[in-house]
C-alpha cells in the first residue's frame, strides 16, 4: 500500500509500504476513506531528526473496517468507524475514567511504535475499545466535521472543558490553528458570554467569529496580556484554553487568567519547563489538561455535529489525495492553509 513517511524534518514522501496486518487477536485492519494532517505533525516536520526507516505519520481517520481479529467482539468487517488519535482498551481503570489516553494498554498512531493513518490503511491495536462506529454512509456530507472527532474538536473540547468553561462565563483561546477554532466552537457550546481569540491571521479571525469568538486580540506577549485586561474590566479571563505549546503562550495564557481562573492546556509542550509559575502561584490559577481522551468526548459531540449545531469540520479547508500530502504538509506549515483533509 502507499503511505506518507517522514524521514527528518521537511522531508516527507509517498512511498509504498508493505500492507498492515494483524499481530495481536485485539487488532482491526482499517481501509482510511478520510485522514488529516495535524498542526502537531508540524512538530516533527520542523525539528526531526534523520531516521532511516522513517515514521509513517498521520493520527487521524475515518475508516472502513477491512479485517478484524479473532478476539474482537464490537467491532466487524465493513463497520464506518472513527479512529481516535490514541488507541485504547475501553476497559482498564484509566478508560472507565474516561481518560482513554492514559490507558494502560494504550499508545498514540503515527508514532516510531504504531503507524499512523496518512495511509492507505491502517492496523488498529485494542479495536473494540479505540474504534468508534457510525451509522452514517461513507460519503456523508457531515464527513469534514466526523473526522474532527478523531482529533481536534474533541481536543479543543478537552481544553474548554480542563479550562472549566460554564455558563455566563469569560474565555479566552490562544491560537486560531484548527485545534484553536475548536476551542472557540467548545467554548460557545459550554456556555461562555465572551469568548476572545488571541491570533492573528485574517482568514482564521473570519472562522472563529463565525464560531462564536466575540473579541480578536492579534497583539503579542505583554501587549496581549494587557489588551485582553482591557477587554475583560480590568482582571482577565475566568478560562483560557492553550492551544499552541510554546513557552510564550503558556506565558501569555497564565497571565490573562483572571485570579482564581484555569487554563487548559491542549498545545504539545515544546519546552520542558512551564513557563509563569509566579503569576499562576499568585493568582491561584489552576493549571490543567493533557493529550485530549477524544474517544470518551465522541458520544458527547456527535449529536451536535449530526443535528448541525456545530461544524467543525470548516476548519479543513482544503482536501489532497495521498499523493499531495508533503504539498500539504508545505501548505499548512507556510500557514497557507488551516487544516488539510486527505482522501486516499
Ligand atoms: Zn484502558
Amino acid at each position: 500500500m502507499r503511505a506518507t513517511v517522514m524521514y527528518k524534518a521537511g522531508d516527507v514522501r509517498i512511498e509504498k509500504v508493505p500492507d498492515p496486518k494483524l499481530i495481536e487477536p485485539t487488532d482491526a485492519i482499517i481501509s482510511v476513506t478520510r485522514a488529516c494532517i495535524c498542526g502537531s505533525d508540524l512538530w516533527p516536520y520542523k525539528n526531526m531528526e534523520r531516521t532511516d526507516n522513517g515514521r509513517v505519520m498521520g493520527h487521524e481517520a475515518i475508516g472502513i473496517v477491512a479485517d478484524v481479529g479473532r478476539d474482537v467482539r464490537t467491532i466487524k468487517r465493513g463497520d464506518l468507524v472513527i479512529m481516535p488519535f490514541a488507541f485504547s482498551d475501553g476497559s482498564c481503570e484509566f478508560c472507565q475514567e474516561g481518560l482513554q489516553t492514559s490507558c494502560v494498554h494504550g499508545g498514540f498512531f503515527g508514532s516510531i511504535e504504531v503507524a499512523g493513518a496518512q495511509a492507505e490503511a491502517v492496523r488498529i491495536p485494542q479495536a473494540d475499545g479505540t474504534l468508534f462506529r457510525l451509522d452514517v454512509d461513507k460519503d456523508n456530507e457531515l464527513m469534514p466535521s466526523l473526522l474532527t472527532l478523531s482529533d481536534v474538536m474533541g481536543t479543543g473540547h478537552h481544553a474548554a472543558v480542563t479550562a472549566k468553561v460554564g455558563p455566563g462565563k469569560k474565555a479566552a483561546v490562544v491560537g486560531d490553528g484548527a485545534v484553536g477554532l475548536c476551542g472557540v466552537i467548545a467554548a460557545k457550546r459550554l456556555g461562555a458570554e465572551q469568548i476572545i481569540l488571541l491570533g492573528r491571521h485574517a482568514d482564521r479571525i473570519a472562522l472563529a467569529k463565525e464560531f462564536g469568538a466575540t473579541d480578536i486580540v492579534s497583539e503579542r506577549g505583554d501587549e496581549a496580556v494587557e489588551r485582553v485586561h482591557e477587554l475583560t474590566g480590568g482582571f482577565g479571563v475566568h478560562s483560557v484554553l492553550e492551544c499552541v505549546g510554546l513557552d510564550q503562550s503558556m506565558e501569555t495564557a497564565i497571565k490573562i487568567a483572571r485570579p482564581g481562573g484555569a487554563v487548559g492546556r491542549v498545545g504539545v509542550p515544546q519546552h520542558g519547563m512551564m513557563p509563569a509559575s509566579e503569576p499562576a502561584f499568585y493568582h491561584n490559577v489552576t493549571v490543567s489538561g493533557g493529550p485530549a481522551p477524544v474517544r470518551a468526548y465522541i458520544k458527547e459531540l456527535l449529536p451536535d455535529v449530526l443535528e448541525g449545531r456545530i461544524h467543525p469540520g470548516r476548519v479543513l479547508d482544503r482536501t489532497i489525495g495521498l499523493d499531495g500530502v508533503p504539498d500539504g504538509y508545505r501548505a499548512m506549515n507556510e500557514r497557507e492553509a488551516i487544516k488539510v483533509m486527505v482522501q486516499p
